[in-house]
């Protein structure tokens, strides 16, 4: 990273998450947006599935397309899960919490570590399959499939002020 580069505090710093929530939320989330510097400069923010396994965060994708072309040209991303969104019509707003991860990504080339991350990711989303059923999958899929991985830099946590006053509430 940079040496003198910083990531910017959060304004309403009251409002962050402690870092074990974010963690938290990173485990349960079912999907995020991932943002890379896309063609022509146009920032390129994809939906995607991914795994987090404690440490990083893991993805698949096609062997080709935008998404993969923005992230050879330049590995900082960003990736942003939503846990809440609890829109609140008479207050015109919504009770929110969310994650935002920055890092770097990197495309996986060893087929062990392939391997070793579309099975955890495979075990997210279908915990109850077999290690035959799941390896079934993964072979017919093998030689079109990419797996990412993204190293976080900053992890940074905010949710709602509502929200954030009831966890007060049950401490
Ligand atoms: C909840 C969710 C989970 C997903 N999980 C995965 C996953 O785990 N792995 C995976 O590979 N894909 C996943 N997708 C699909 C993903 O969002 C992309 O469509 C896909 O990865 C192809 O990206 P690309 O940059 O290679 O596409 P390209 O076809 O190369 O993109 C070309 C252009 O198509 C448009 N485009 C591409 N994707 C989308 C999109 N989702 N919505 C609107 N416009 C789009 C953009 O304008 C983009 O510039 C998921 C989508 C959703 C909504």
């Amino acid at each position: 990273m940079n040496e003198s580069f910083s990531f910017r505090p959060m304004r309403r710093f009251k409002q962050q998450l402690p870092h074990q929530e974010c963690l938290d939320i990173l485990e349960k989330g079912s999907s995020g947006v991932l943002a890379c510097l896309g063609d022509g400069g146009y920032p390129y923010a994809v939906p995607l599935s991914y795994v987090w396994d404690g440490e990083k965060l893991w993805f698949h994708c096609a062997r080709s397309g935008h998404k993969l072309d923005a992230v050879r040209a330049c590995d900082k991303v960003s990736f942003c899960v939503v846990d809440a969104d609890d829109v609140v019509p008479d207050e015109y707003t919504t009770y929110f919490r969310s994650v935002i991860v920055f890092g770097r990504v990197r495309e996986i080339t060893d087929d062990a570590e392939k391997r070793e991350s579309i099975i955890k990711l495979a075990e997210k989303y279908n915990p109850a399959a077999s290690a035959d059923y799941r390896d079934k999958f993964i072979d017919a899929e093998w030689a079109p499939l990419c797996m990412l991985c993204l190293t976080p830099e900053h992890i940074t946590g905010k949710e709602a002020r509502e929200l954030m006053v009831k966890r007060k509430e049950r401490r």
